[in-house]
């Protein structure tokens, strides 16, 4: 039941909406999910489990407080673990910012926090990913999620997102990974409007695996890319 209306309005409401009122919907159902079985790092809640997500809604998934996403939770942990991001001193580019995360890094004192976005009523910087309104070299970090995949040119918005992290500077770039995986990279460029962008059956781009990423040549024009093995499977 629940799964079914969650899976209903993910598919019905845009996101820029979801955005903004999900939040306060989802701390009702919060109440029942008390429990201690699972635990979000992001907000260090605890619950019986997480809300069940997404178009095709998989079990598991939401944090019912911050919702937080199993790929948010992921990043949390590595930004904990394996960076310097909550100690040092760091300039930071969120495109399309996820709720979970602003009200967060905001509060970090160590960081010079800018959320950006060309719809987002949650980012402060309305901008193109393809032409980011900031000079060369002025971010230590950039993250950008689940963005790459509905762009016109991904290329070009890995090369702009290179272009504004400074020497030495670090990103965080999800996109989505469809199971089988792909051996090459799909895309569609006639695919232009974009409402039908954001559909996941018809993505301008599904990406190959990770491994395939670079020789099939979207990951080429910008980065460096390091395997950490830190995610495991
Ligand atoms: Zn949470």
């Amino acid at each position: 039941m629940v799964k079914n209306i969650i899976s209903l309005v993910v598919r019905k409401v845009p996101r820029k909406y979801l955005q903004l009122f999900s939040h306060h919907v989802l701390k009702v159902a919060a109440i029942f999910y008390t429990g201690n079985r699972v635990q979000c790092p992001v907000c260090d809640s605890h619950f019986r489990k997480f809300l069940p997500y997404g178009r095709k809604a998989r079990e598991n998934a939401l944090c019912p407080n911050c919702l937080a996403l199993e790929r948010h939770r992921l990043m949390w942990l590595f930004l904990q673990r394996k960076t310097p991001f909550f100690t040092k001193p760091l300039r930071v580019l969120h495109i399309a910012p996820e709720l979970c995360f602003i009200h967060r890094f905001e509060q970090q004192p160590n960081l010079d926090y800018t959320t950006a976005d060309i719809e987002s009523p949650l980012a402060k910087v309305k901008m193109d990913v393809h032409q980011i309104p900031f000079p060369e070299g002025s971010f230590d970090v950039v993250f950008c999620n689940h963005v790459l995949e509905h762009v016109a040119d991904d290329g070009l918005a890995m090369r702009e997102i290179r272009r504004v992290l400074k020497p030495g500077g670090w990103g965080i770039l999800q996109i989505p990974l469809f199971y089988p995986l792909k051996d090459t990279t799909f895309e569609d460029p006639s695919i232009t409007d974009p409402r039908e962008r954001e559909k996941p059956t018809d993505r301008t781009i599904m990406y190959a695996s990770t491994a395939k990423i670079i020789p099939s040549g979207c990951a080429r024009p910008a980065f460096g890319l390091r395997k950490t093995g830190w995610c495991g499977s």
